[in-house]
């Protein structure tokens, strides 16, 4: 028996269960030591019957009186009782819709059963239901890991199996370096599977547990710098070490924020070395990010270099480019717009243009990036909302140059300890300041009660939108769908749209299954004034700027996360005028209102995401997959945060001595790095 070999070469593995393993992402002897258990059972301690307690799960031990025969067929089928008795009493072991479990007990004989009692809802009794069992004698006791399964695979066989192979867990050869395993106080691998799968106690779990995570954060956070490292070495393209930004900065109406001042020094910095800029800008909506891209790009014009920047939707392209053309023609640079809609002679011109330098700056939607648009001299990338933008796109950019400089901008705040290990390889900078004289937009939530219905709520509401408009202003109102549904309990844009034109005179509603051009008038429409009430779907989440508008209404608030609540809210407050937004919450749960207070109360970003993520926990916001990162096996990111960190560091400690995993006593770590990641190390840019 060898790691290497296939799993069919274990007794009782065939074929069939060999395609079942496979589902699992499980091939080699080797894949089947390194599964790791979604959880444990404490199955130590055997309790006696008297002594069930409803809702603890617990082993306990007796003889089948009787099985009670089912008479009983109800929605969920056949059901199959056993009544269950030791010296100190008696219980009901249930299992539904399982007749062919009757076979499997002989009335008289003692079984071993673990499982979590109940009360029956009917009779109040004390109950076990579908319970794991074993005659008694054959049932495994200790603490029991539980396997992720697919269909063809039980958490017996699993077990069965890991015990076959256990002599295997031995062979694997330590991939961690001593020093490393030192420092960080951690045990060796053979004896973290061993405990992995068969913990001797709750100490050893605790042990094996600790090292097979930050085994995980360190694999990740090394390929994560050594990416950083690597496009961060010499032959990027350094600019000119001058202050024309300068000319840019001094040609704006305002002065710039100290933030934004910061964050134009730690860009101008990246962009005058040697080593390309990989940096993440964050900023709040409205913190003016868009004003120091545009320093960035100015300066990388003026270097003789083209940029380009790269928007999620068309509309915020759209808009990006209409703003970014004005200011720039006034110094003489050139503008472009490209998106995936355009025509194609217009966007033959347009690759024409880049090709023969004969534009500096190219604006669009992903379309930019795509395979046929090939850059004169491209000097800088520019993305906004960044979360948006997945790996492939990151490694599509790539291809466009070695070497350059690249910024990504996100108004999706991370508190920054987090930021630095999630973005390991960016450079982070915020821009934690508004610029002055903004007015706090005055939030109200609306929560239906006795005293108000939503009906009555939603009158009220707009009767206010009403009074907005006729003092000159406009008004946006989200809804979470675009057409009723019948599955899910919410109003939809369609329907809002259809009630308000009744009452209202110039109202428009827009959605991302709208056309293109469709779009385009209506929020064109919509920023010259020709239209009050704007009714949307999340489509205006990012990025529209209409100053004049001054209420944003969101229908169903408690459908959307509060970070999401707080993008939507910043579309309005970015005129002159005092600004609302009303939150009408259509299912008053405790939850809800929280959530409600929250927005109430705070207007700031980083805050009302901290909060967002201890009410919804933490799977939704800080998912691998969101921000394109490898899937961990074992290590959550937001559990393990301190676990984490000191694997950060270590990863820090290993590259400074080590930059490109090139030494000896490294390269088992670095094939583990190159697994996580594939063959050149290219997560990122
Ligand atoms: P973001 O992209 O971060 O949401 P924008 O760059 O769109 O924010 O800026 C929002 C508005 O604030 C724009 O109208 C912009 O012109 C303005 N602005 C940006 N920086 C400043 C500043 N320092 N002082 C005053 N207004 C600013
Ligand atoms: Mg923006």
């Amino acid at each position: 028996m060898n790691l290497h070999d296939s799993i069919t070469t274990l007794k009782g593995v065939g074929p069939k269960k060999a395609e079942a393993f496979g589902r699992l992402d499980i091939h080699t002897l080797r894949d089947l030591a390194l599964t790791v258990p979604r959880s444990y059972e404490d199955r130590r301690d055997t309790v006696s019957i008297e002594n069930l307690k409803e809702g603890e799960a617990a082993v306990f031990q007796g003889m089948v009186d009787r099985i009670v025969p089912s008479r009983f067929r109800g929605r969920r089928g056949q059901v199959l009782k056993l009544l269950v008795s030791d010296d100190t009493g008696s219980v009901e072991v249930v299992f539904f819709n399982a007749s062919y479990l009757k076979r499997a007990f002989t009335p008289g004989k003692e079984y071993a059963f673990y499982g979590r009692p109940s009360r029956s809802n009917r009779t109040r009794v004390l109950q076990v239901i579908h319970p794991d069992f074993a005659k008694a004698g054959d049932f495994e006791q200790g603490i029991v890991p539980i396997y992720p399964l697919t269909k063809g695979i039980t958490q017996r066989e699993m077990r069965r199996i890991q015990a076959s192979i256990r002599p295997l867990y031995d062979e694997l050869e330590e991939y961690l370096p001593p020093q490393t395993m030192d420092r960080s106080n951690l045990c060796d691998i053979g004896y973290a599977l061993h405990n992995m799968h068969f913990p001797e106690d709750g100490q050893k779990l605790k042990e094996a547990k600790y090292r097979l995570i930050f085994d995980e954060f360190l694999i990740l956070e090394l390929g994560l710098l050594a990416a950083k490292n690597r496009t961060g070495g010499a032959g990027g393209i350094a600019f000119a070490k001058n202050d024309w930004e300068q000319e840019y900065i001094e040609s704006l109406t305002y002065t710039l924020t100290t933030a934004q001042q910061r964050c134009v020094a730690e860009i101008k910095a990246d962009l005058e070395s040697q080593r390309a800029m990989n940096r993440l800008l964050q900023g709040d909506v409205g913190s003016g990010k868009t004003a120091v891209a545009e320093i960035a790009m100015y300066k990388a014009v003026r270097n003789g270099y083209q940029a380009v920047m790269m928007a999620p939707t068309e509309i915020l392209a759209r808009q990006h480019y209409e703003g970014i053309r004005k200011s720039f023609a006034a110094h003489g640079i050139k503008t472009g717009f490209l998106s995936g809609s355009m025509k194609v002679s217009e966007k033959r011109q347009v690759l024409e243009r880049i090709a023969g330098h004969d534009l500096d700056v190219l604006i669009g939607t992903h379309a930019v990036i795509q395979e046929g648009v090939e850059f004169a001299n491209l000097g800088l990338v520019i993305t906004d909302e960044q979360h948006r933008f997945g790996v492939n796109q990151r490694v599509l950019l790539k291809n466009k140059g070695k070497n350059i400089n690249v910024m990504v901008m996100t108004a999706t705040p991370i508190p920054r300890t987090l930021a630095v290990v999630l973005y390991g390889d960016l450079d982070v900078s915020i821009i934690d300041e508004l610029p002055p004289g903004r007015k706090e937009i005055i939030t109200r939530c609306a929560v239906p009660g006795k005293q108000n219905s939503a009906e009555v709520l939603r009158q009220k509401c707009y009767d206010f939108v009403d009074r907005q408009i006729k003092a000159g202003r406009q008004a946006y109102v989200v809804a979470p769908l675009i057409d009723d549904s019948e599955a899910i309990d919410a109003r939809s844009a369609t329907e809002i749209y259809e009630e308000l034109s009744v009452r209202f005179e110039k109202v428009a509603l827009l959605h991302g299954s709208m056309k293109q051009e469709e779009k385009d008038r209506i929020m064109e429409a919509f920023a010259e004034g020709k239209i009050d009430i704007l009714v949307a779907t999340v489509v205006i989440e990012v990025g529209i700027n209409v100053p004049n508008a001054t209420v944003m209404v969101v229908e169903n608030a408690e459908r959307f996360g509060l970070a999401q609540l707080h993008q939507l809210r910043g579309r309005v407050g970015r005129g002159q005028h005092q600004s609302y937004c009303f939150l009408m919450i259509g299912n008053n749960t405790e939850l809800a209102r929280k959530r409600g207070k929250i927005m109430e109360d705070s207007s700031d970003g980083f805050y009302i995401a901290e909060e967002d993520l201890k009410l919804r926990g933490p799977g939704e916001i800080f998912g691998t997959r969101q921000h394109g990162l490898p899937d961990m096996k074992i290590a959550d990111m937001s559990r393990h945060m301190d676990v984490l960190s000191g694997a950060r560091n270590e990863a820090v400690r290993i590259l400074e001595q080590d930059p490109e995993l090139t030494k000896d006593e490294n390269q088992k770590l670095k094939e583990r790095v190159t697994d996580l990641f594939g063959e050149d190390m290219t997560l990122t840019l």
